[in-house]
């Protein structure tokens, strides 16, 4: 299906096609019409399928047939976890309504930078906001910006902006939009637990999940290699050398660990930098750029950067540490295989993160073979089969299931300490 198909502008079709968009992806076919339609959309779809423009396209032409009413009220609304999001999503509004003889005034709003420059933007009147959450509430708060006239709201990564780290922020902003609007909502993961606070959102919406089978799932290969903690640094210096990877995402689980292992790669030549939020702005920005530009070889983040940046030509993902649950795995890989590209994820995994390991498997309904790199062989070995013990963090979002509360009591009863009692989990 080809985007002349849809009811589009000429110009938001040219700005499609001039962007390489000839064919439509499979969310962009089913979302495109429904959201011309008027109707609300629960969209899910996988990493890099497309579903930014699946909701941007749509979105400005319902705009350029409704002309703006002369005041400065929002009209449309996307709301995103992240500042690197938010400008990522206004870079392309800006992009496919390029060629509109009146572009829609766009205003993205994002903490971490000066709040008086986004004032005076918005001053100017705004037909369309990218924001973050919070700092739309402190710009709502000084009375900067107006709400109330709000016609399209698009939570994109909805279960995130759904779970409970946002949930107070959503809920404020929420209060401030009419309650007749239009609603969409995109993700590429949606947990049944956070589908029903979606569907609360959603009017008579159109669900669209597309199917992940071999035609549409990312083309990602995923591996996973046993080694030791200690020595993965090393075993990933020379994975990087070997294979001459450019553009390299490594992902841990503490700004701190960021920060160190991106300084011991640099210190052993290898360009890396750390990407994390307890970085100012200004490197946040530079540090993507330059990744983008080619000039570093590798960034080790947190998963900061695990939803829905979209960095052309980053072939290789590396879960250093492994992420806390199912859903932050899908999020991490789906930085690479973007598009139609292909990619490859790399898990190290570990005695201690061997069950963990395990349970990401299951719940992504796969098995990876466990491979080991010589001269990196593990010395610590996993306990096979071991069961994740209940209530010591595993999975997130994973409640002790009754056969696992009997499993801990008959180990209580026999007055042996499970195998990792002592764990929260990876680190
Ligand atoms: P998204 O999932 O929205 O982040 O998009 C992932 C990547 O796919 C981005 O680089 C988009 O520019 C690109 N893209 C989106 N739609 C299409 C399309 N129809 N054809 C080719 N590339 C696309």
């Amino acid at each position: 299906m080809s985007f002349s198909d849809f009811a589009l502008a000429p110009d938001l079709l040219r700005a499609a096609t001039g962007s390489g968009y000839l064919v439509a992806t499979p969310i962009q076919q089913a979302v495109i019409p429904a959201v011309l339609a008027a109707s609300d959309v629960l969209g899910i779809a996988q990493t890099g399928s497309g579903k930014t423009a699946a909701f941007v396209l749509p979105l400005l032409q319902h705009l350029l047939q409704s002309p703006p009413r002369g005041d400065r009220r929002v009209r449309a609304l996307v709301l995103v976890p992240t500042r690197e999001l938010a400008s990522q999503v206004a870079e392309s509004v800006r992009t496919l309504s390029r060629f509109l003889a009146a572009p829609p005034q766009l205003v993205a709003l994002f903490g971490g930078v000066s709040i008086n420059p986004q004032m005076m933007r918005l001053r100017g009147g705004a037909d369309i906001v990218v924001a973050t959450p919070g700092r739309l509430l402190d710009l709502a708060d000084k009375n900067a910006v107006a709400l109330d006239a709000v016609q399209w709201l698009v939570l994109d990564e909805a279960d995130r902006m759904l779970d409970a780290g946002f949930a107070e922020e959503l809920a404020r902003v929420l209060a401030l939009l009419p309650p007749r609007r239009q609603t969409l909502l995109f993700s590429a993961t949606m947990p049944a637990a956070v589908e029903s606070l979606a569907q609360a959102l959603l009017l008579e919406p159109l669900r669209v999940q597309i199917a992940d089978d071999a035609h549409n799932v990312p083309d990602i290969v995923q591996r996973c290699i046993a080694v030791d903690p200690a020595r993965r640094t090393q075993l990933l210096r020379q994975l990087i050398k070997d294979h001459a990877w450019k553009r390299v995402l490594v992902f841990v689980a503490t700004q701190h660990a960021a920060e160190t292992i991106a300084a011991k790669l640099y210190a052993h030549g290898v360009y890396a930098t750390p990407f994390h939020g307890g970085l100012s702005q200004g490197a946040r920005t530079q540090a993507l750029q330059e990744l983008r530009n080619g000039q570093w070889d590798v960034v080790v983040t947190t998963d900061l950067a695990a939803r829905g940046l979209d960095i052309a030509q980053l072939p290789v993902v590396v879960n250093y540490d492994l992420p806390r649950s199912a859903v932050d795995y899908v999020h991490r890989i789906g930085r690479t295989g973007r598009a139609g590209a292909s990619g490859l994820a790399l898990s190290f995994v570990s005695a201690d993160t061997e069950a963990h390991m395990r349970l990401i498997e299951k719940r992504q309904g796969m098995v990876l073979a466990r491979e080991v790199v010589a001269g990196f062989e593990p010395t610590q070995v996993a306990v096979p089969d071991r069961a994740p013990v209940p209530g010591t963090g595993g999975i997130k979002g994973k409640r002790p299931s009754k056969k696992d509360k009997l499993r801990a009591e008959a180990a209580r009863q026999a007055g042996s300490t499970p195998p990792d009692a002592d764990k929260r989990g990876p680190r």
